[in-house]
């Protein structure tokens, strides 16, 4: 089997890829939404992959993974990877989980980070009430996760939130020292969640990044009575182009409670020294950024080594991505947690893609599904009808 093309299109908010064959089989890849610059760097590595074997998925990635990067450079190379699995399990006849080793449970949990209801304001009495809608969501989440410190709107709700400059820049770009009454606004936020969701919901805290050592350890410290599943990247994450293991290690060290971080980082090579040193509690790559499927499989089964647990993040890929986010997590040893549960944007994204289980989500989980490649296909007669302009030959 020979790939014949690599395509690109932005479907609503998401980079989606195609690629076909001499054989008639083709395969999806989805990246985050919010990239729809992707396309070009996707086309990049059309050159690299034509004429090659995709179902020899790794032979194909040795030609493309070493120009990849960090968030979101990663991005075009993890979603062809994914395309590739897509191509050899339909290939086999077999679902993806298959040939990555079979899978270990029948269904998958998921955390929420994406069913979201307007938050009132940024009082604890407004985290309290959001929580309670969230808890009541018809998913039954058993872990919900928030934003809080600089990873949400309080340094610019909350006077006198730091002692750094509030940057109104994309990407959580504000760091800095936080005064005491900053520090103790996220412990009361916190507290008022947890009156919500008692022990019958998981709290998970998506902090920052920007937030510095002393403070990182004062937080995990004044949360410990709570059981807080975990801290997310307190110190790096989102869009940083490096680790920092040493620091983290500082803040991981200081506590019982779970310190966290991962999403943006690519290749098994960059988590070596963040697993190695035990610099976290829980890691949490993106299928979507990391370099693919197979690579957080490899990543997943390295830090299970190392005792450290897997969240993987993935609220932003979309339902091709949730569908490679089942079927790797359905493989992964019993590090896995649970992974953040991607909502389709905008909606009519639920009306062009099948195969999926409806509901998706029930308690918490997602039953994981036996049909070959990633599972799920194109309506492509509902699908055409949102194509960009350029497009129109995307699925021909
Ligand atoms: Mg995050």
């Amino acid at each position: 089997m020979k790939i014949t093309d690599l395509k690109c299109t932005i479907l609503g908010e998401n980079p989606v890829i195609r690629i076909t064959t001499d054989e008639g089989i083709d395969g999806y890849g989805q990246a985050e939404n919010s990239k729809p610059y992707l396309r070009p760097h996707v086309l990049f590595y059309k050159p690299y992959i034509l004429g090659a074997d995709p179902t020899n998925v790794e032979s194909v990635m040795l030609r493309i993974r070493n120009m990849g990067g960090f968030k979101p450079w990663g991005s075009a190379v993890s979603a062809i990877e994914m395309a590739l699995w897509d191509i050899a399990g339909k290939a086999a006849g077999v679902p993806v989980y298959k040939l990555l080793g079979g899978k270990v449970r029948d269904t998958v949990r998921v955390y929420n980070g994406g069913v979201r209801f307007p938050m009132g304001g940024h009082s604890p009495q407004d985290y309290a009430d959001n929580m309670v809608k969230m808890k009541a969501s018809p998913e039954k989440f058993s872990i919900i996760k928030q934003p809080v410190g600089f990873h949400s709107a309080m340094p610019h709700q909350v006077p006198d939130f730091t002692f750094g400059e509030v940057r109104e820049t994309r990407f959580h770009s504000t760091r800095g020292l936080l005064t005491e009454r900053g520090l103790k606004h996220v412990v009361a936020c916190v507290e008022a969640m947890k009156s919500v969701l008692g022990d019958e919901v998981g709290l998970a805290l998506d902090c920052g990044p920007g937030w510095m050592v002393p403070d990182a350890i004062r937080l995990a410290k004044a949360l410990e009575h709570l059981h807080i599943m975990w801290l997310e990247d307190l110190l790096t994450g989102d869009y940083t182009p490096y680790v920092n293991a040493d620091v983290y290690r500082e803040a991981t060290r200081s506590s019982s409670t779970p310190i966290h971080t991962g999403e943006q980082i690519y290749l098994r090579q960059n988590f070596k020294e963040l697993i190695e040193k035990h610099a976290v509690n829980i890691i949490g790559p993106d299928p979507a950024d990391i370099g693919g499927l197979a690579e957080l499989k490899w990543v997943a089964e390295y830090a299970d080594l190392h005792g450290i647990l897997m969240a993987p993040h993935g609220v932003f890929d979309g339902l091709i991505g949730l569908a490679g986010l089942v079927q790797v997590c359905a493989t992964l040893p019993a590090n896995f947690i649970a992974f953040e549960y991607p909502i389709a944007r905008p909606d009519w994204w639920y009306s062009i893609i099948e195969g999926l289980p409806n509901p998706i989500v029930e308690n918490g989980q997602i039953r994981v599904w036996d049909t070959p490649g990633l599972g799920v296909r194109f309506n492509i007669e509902a699908a055409k009808r949102y194509l960009p302009e350029g497009d129109e030959d995307f699925f021909d």
